[in-house]
């Protein structure tokens, strides 16, 4: 089964994908780690990923699609796999759906999350990063802060905030390019009959092991 992971940031998208993946034993595949594997093993599509992010280019879809189909192939993907961060537009989805369909799979089932924009904002602006690069793990001051003040509870490095997580409008113009960019995205698994929006709002209390909870319900 291919769930898909839709959701702009600061919806609990990563939340969601991650309790979906521990529970269900399913991996949960996203296009960076997926570039970084194939470049690191040299495998053909990854020689030619290397070429285009080396530059500073976006790969194009001609690369990406076949290596995220090649990577729901794998053994451990056989029950099911969560892809969070792709397909990224119309294009995408449509070649996905082509290729998948050519090794007799398809998209199941696509969580689209959504938030108050409100409450997205001040989960950015509350959001802190480990500044340590091999963690990376991600806390937020009211929702999930660390144990001791600006410091990582997994590896005591330095918490930071992303300079592009401290400007309100900033974020605002982000929150809305990526509502246009991905409508089509939505409309597109509408059509399907595939696509299933829940909404994680604190002010209702669902949050996003609520939503998790009612995903895993209709699956197992
Ligand atoms: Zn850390």
């Amino acid at each position: 089964m291919v769930i898909l992971m839709l959701g702009a940031q600061g919806t609990g998208k990563g939340t969601v994908a991650g309790l979906l993946s521990e529970t269900l034993n399913w991996p949960q595949i996203s296009t960076g780690d997926i570039f970084r594997k194939n470049m690191k093993e040299e495998t053909p599509l990854g020689v030619e990923a290397q070429k285009y992010i080396s530059k500073g280019e976006l790969v194009p879809d001609e690369i990406t699609v076949p290596m995220v189909v090649a990577r729901l192939n794998e053994s451990d993907a056989e029950k099911g796999a969560i892809l969070d961060g792709f397909p990224r537009n119309l294009a995408q989805a449509e070649k996905l759906d082509k290729i998948l369909a050519e090794k007799g799979k398809k998209v199941d089932l696509v969580i689209n999350l959504t938030s108050p924009k409100e409450e997205i904002i001040t989960r950015i602006l509350n959001r802190r990063v480990c500044s340590n690069q091999a963690c990376k793990t991600t806390y937020n001051l009211t929702m999930h802060p660390p144990v001791k003040e600006g410091i990582c509870d997994k590896c005591g490095a330095q918490l930071v905030q992303r300079g592009d997580d401290s400007d309100k409008q900033a974020i605002q113009n982000r929150l809305d390019i990526y509502e246009e960019k991905t409508l089509p995205l939505v409309d597109f698994y509408t059509q399907k009959g595939v696509l299933e929006t829940y909404e994680i709002s604190e002010k209702t209390g669902r949050l996003g092991k609520d939503v998790a909870e009612d995903i895993l319900k209709q699956i197992q």
